[in-house]
C-alpha cells in the first residue's frame, strides 16, 4: 500500500489513523456483527454514534445549548437555496459576493426575495476580502451571508463582517474546524464536510433556535425546512448514516490533536512553509493579498500555463496529487487542510524548489 500526499480541495485528504479505524471496524462494528453501513439508523449503536458526533462537535466548538446541530444531506449547494426558504422573511438579504461559492448563494437566493450584493472583490478576480466595517447593511436585510473561507481564490475573512445587528450566516466549508470559532456571533454556520472533516455526502448546519421557525416560505418543501430536522434531531428520514460516523470519528480525532486551538497552530505553522517559500520564489507567485491568505487553500501560479502543466504532471510523479488549481481559475492550488501532515506541504515546497531550479 502507497499513499500519496493529496493536496486536493474536495472531497479531500482525511485523517490516516481514522480510516483505519474504519478498516477495522468495516466488517464487524463494536460487536454488532455489521457495518455501519448496514445497521438501521434508528438502532441503538448508530443512536450512540450520532449522539456523541454531535457532543464531540459541540464541544470542539463551545456550541452553545440555544444552538442545534443538524447532519443533513444534499451538500453545500442545497443551503444556498435552503437558507432564504427559511429566513426570508422580509424577502430580503444581503451577500458578500468574495467568489464562486457566494456568487452561486446569492443567485440562488434571488429566487426567493431581494438580494442586495454589498461588497464584492470580483474587480480583482477575488484576490482579497473586502473591507467589511462599515458596508450599507439593507434596514430590513433577514440575514447578511458570507462565505467565510474562499476555497477557489484562497482568501479568508479574517475579521467577520460588521453586520449592524443583522443576523450572520456563514459558509465554512473549507474552514471548518481548521480554528476556534465564536460561534455567538453566527445564525447559522455551515458547511459541507467533504473539505475538511469527513467523506461527500453531509453537510452539518449549526443554527440558532429562534431561526427554526414553521414560518416559513410557502412551498419550502418538508424536507428544506430546518424545523423538520430540528425537532426529529437529523432523523426525520435515513440520514447519511456512515459519513456522521466518519465525522465522528474525525472529531474524535482533533479532541486528540488537542483541539481547535492546537489545529489552528498545527496549521499555521503549515501555511507558513508554504507562504514564505512562495514570497521568496522567482517563479512561483501566491494570487492573493498577503492580509486575505486562507489557511486551508493556497493558490499559486508560475505566469505561465505551459509550465503550470508540467508542475502538475510532474508533481503528480512524484507523489504530490491534485494540485492543479480550480476550472475557473487555473495555475496550481495546494489545499493543505487539518488531515495534511506537516511533513506532506514539506514534500511540496521541496518539490517546487527543485522544479524552480530545473525550470529557471
Ligand atoms: C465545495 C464548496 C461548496 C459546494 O459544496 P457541495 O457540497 O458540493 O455543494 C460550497 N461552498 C464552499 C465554500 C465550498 O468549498
Amino acid at each position: 500500500m502507497s499513499r500519496v500526499y493529496n493536496f486536493s480541495a474536495g472531497p479531500a485528504v482525511l485523517p490516516e489513523e481514522v480510516l483505519k479505524e474504519a478498516a477495522a471496524e468495516m466488517l464487524d462494528y463494536k460487536g454488532t456483527g455489521m457495518s455501519v453501513m448496514e445497521m438501521s439508523h434508528r438502532s441503538k449503536a448508530f443512536e450512540e454514534i450520532i449522539t456523541e458526533a454531535e457532543q464531540d462537535l459541540r464541544e470542539l466548538m463551545g456550541i452553545p445549548d440555544n444552538y442545534k446541530v443538524l447532519f443533513l444531506q444534499g451538500g453545500a449547494s442545497q443551503q444556498f437555496a435552503m437558507i432564504p426558504m427559511n429566513l426570508m422573511k422580509n424577502r430580503v438579504a444581503d451577500y458578500i459576493i468574495t467568489g464562486q461559492w457566494a456568487k452561486k448563494a446569492a443567485k440562488e437566493a434571488e429566487k426567493y426575495g431581494k438580494v442586495n450584493r454589498i461588497a464584492s472583490s470580483e474587480d480583482k478576480t477575488f484576490s482579497y476580502i473586502p473591507d467589511c466595517s462599515d458596508l450599507p447593511v439593507s434596514e430590513d436585510a433577514d440575514y447578511v451571508y458570507i462565505c467565510e473561507n474562499n476555497t477557489i481564490y484562497g482568501t479568508k475573512f479574517k475579521e467577520l463582517p460588521n453586520t449592524k445587528g443583522k443576523t450572520l450566516v456563514a459558509d465554512v466549508s473549507s474552514c471548518f474546524l481548521s480554528e476556534p470559532v465564536d460561534v455567538t456571533k453566527y445564525g447559522i454556520i455551515y458547511g459541507g464536510v467533504q473539505k475538511n472533516i469527513g467523506p461527500a455526502g453531509v453537510v452539518i448546519v449549526i443554527i440558532r433556535e429562534d431561526l427554526i421557525t414553521e414560518d416559513v416560505l410557502p412551498g419550502t418543501p418538508t424536507m428544506l425546512t430546518y424545523k423538520t430536522h430540528a425537532d426529529a434531531k437529523s432523523l426525520y428520514n435515513t440520514p447519511p448514516a456512515y459519513g456522521i460516523y466518519i465525522c465522528g470519528k474525525v472529531f474524535k480525532w482533533i479532541k486528540a490533536q488537542g483541539g481547535l486551538e492546537a489545529m489552528k497552530e498545527k496549521n499555521e505553522k503549515k501555511a507558513k512553509v508554504l507562504y514564505d517559500f512562495l514570497d521568496q520564489s522567482k517563479l512561483f507567485k501566491g494570487t492573493v493579498e498577503k492580509k486575505d491568505r486562507s489557511l486551508m487553500n493556497v493558490p499559486f501560479v508560475t505566469g505561465d500555463a505551459d509550465l503550470d502543466a508540467k508542475f502538475v504532471k510532474e508533481a503528480k510523479a512524484a507523489g504530490l496529487e491534485n494540485l492543479k488549481g480550480h476550472r475557473s481559475v487555473g495555475g496550481m492550488r495546494a489545499s493543505i487542510y487539518n488531515a495534511m501532515p506537516y511533513e506532506g506541504v514539506e514534500a511540496l515546497v521541496e518539490f517546487m524548489k527543485k522544479f524552480e531550479e530545473e525550470n529557471q
